[in-house]
């Protein structure tokens, strides 16, 4: 009989890698994964936003080349800190790092997960640099859209996506598949969500909804900005404009179905009737472990899936009177680039405000519907048009958001 292995290695040795947002939550699911992979990955770089202890203790574990805080006073501490224990790690501080971090000429591979549009440029880099770019980041390419998925075109840059449910479509799609290309034989993307904390939740309970319930998801332990987008429904929606760009389908081809259990990642139908799914845990780090190891797979520290335990695997239409933010997710992806681009910096605003008790839950889509009426949906021609009207629209939500905003 002739048995077929799944080779625990990578397929060109050891990678080295820049993990840019190492503190967060699917920062510290790569570095999960790495760390039982030692022998296959050496770390260039870890980036964080401000956390200088989470920071610290991640440069001791892996004793990268650079570290890179988003401030100067941030940097100074991290940069004491390890000098009294003997580290070599340099610490650097601001976007241009991050930028030179994801692009040097000694890095094979770049995880982007920064949250939001702080991401754009540096993961930008890495694909201008035809880097290997696992992409968590989602704002970045829903804010880029076109402009982000031609520069992986042209810059011979290898896009895997992070988010588990691209990475389910990817995992269904034929072996020698590259991001940015269409699968012709592909009739329909059946992009699955668990429907997040409220699912069952009245418009009433909603209005009155607090930080901390809405960050508490049923499913996936994840930051507070996509908690909240899970809460709202707006993750899905921004997973619906990603899969539009990542994949290259019309959003005609693209069906939302709720799947409370989240046990199915997403499928994919083929013409000739054929459904493809992924299935497994919802631990991100199977997904991290899939993009790390392509085109070949390794152990990701995730336990079997038993479905003999999850046997009711079931599935409902999206209520889009409860949760209005998925449509105007929806019909921006159909609006072109520029209507992403505004949703998104609105988006990040709203949940900023929100978690800050500024607004209530019910005043997101609100801020929103009311952004995407008065927006101006020019197509963004360069990445500085992109950047022009993320700043234009965040200043136009502020005076949306008036008085409430300290
Ligand atoms: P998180 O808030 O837990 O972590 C964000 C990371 O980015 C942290 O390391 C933080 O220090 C850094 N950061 C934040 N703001 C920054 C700034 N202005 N400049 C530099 N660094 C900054 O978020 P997360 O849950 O890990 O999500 C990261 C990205 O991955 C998001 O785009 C999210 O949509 C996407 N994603 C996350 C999950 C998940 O399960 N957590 C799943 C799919 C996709
Ligand atoms: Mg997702």
């Amino acid at each position: 009989m002739t048995r077929i292995t799944t080779i625990d290695s990578t397929e060109n040795g050891s990678q080295t890698i820049t993990v840019l947002g190492s503190t967060g939550s699917i920062g510290i699911s790569t570095l999960d994964v790495i760390r039982r992979h030692r022998d296959k990955f050496s770390v260039f770089a870890l980036t964080a936003d401000r956390s200088v202890a989470d920071l610290a203790a991640q440069c001791l574990a892996f004793q990268p080349r650079y570290a890179v805080m988003r401030d100067n006073t941030s940097a100074d501490a991290l940069r004491v800190y390890l000098s009294t224990r003997g580290s070599t790690t340099e610490v650097l501080s601001g976007e241009q790092a991050l930028i030179d971090v994801s692009r040097d000429s000694a890095v094979d591979t770049v995880m982007a997960a920064i949250v939001g549009a702080a991401g754009l440029l540096p993961t930008l880099a890495a694909v201008k640099a035809g880097k290997k770019v696992l992409l968590a980041n989602k704002e970045a390419l829903v804010m880029a859209g076109a402009l982000f998925m031609d520069a992986v075109r042209h810059c011979g840059a290898t896009l895997l996506p992070i988010d588990s449910e691209h990475n389910a479509i990817f995992q269904c799609f034929p072996a020698n598949y590259q991001s940015g290309n269409s699968v012709p034989e592909v009739r329909k993307l059946l992009l699955t969500g668990s429907g997040g904390p409220f699912r069952t939740w009245s418009v009433e309970a909603m209005s009155s909804a607090t930080p901390e319930q809405a960050c508490n998801h049923p499913k996936w332990s994840m930051g507070r900005k996509i908690s909240v987008d899970s809460a709202t429904l707006m993750n899905k929606g921004l997973e619906f404009i990603e899969a539009r760009w990542l994949f290259d389908v019309e959003p005609s081809a693209i069906q939302i179905l709720i799947h409370p259990q989240s046990i199915i990642h997403s499928m994919v139908e083929y013409v000739d009737g054929s459904v493809l799914a992924q299935l497994g845990h919802p631990d991100m780090r199977t997904p991290i472990a899939h993009a790390l190891a392509w085109p070949r797979r390794m152990d990701a520290g995730v336990s079997p899936l038993d479905l003999m335990i999850h046997n009711q695997l079931t599935f409902e239409a999206p209520d889009h009177s409860r949760f209005p933010a998925l449509g105007l997710a929806i019909a921006a992806a159909s609006a072109g680039s520029g209507a992403a681009t505004v949703l998104n910096a609105a988006n990040e605003l709203a949940v900023e405000s929100f978690l800050a008790g500024h607004i209530g839950f019910d005043e997101i889509s609100s801020l929103l519907a009311d952004t995407m009426a008065l927006a101006d949906y020019r197509e963004p021609g360069s990445i500085a048009d992109v950047l022009a009207l993320d700043s234009e629209t965040r200043a136009r939500v502020t005076q949306l958001l008036g008085a409430k905003v300290v």
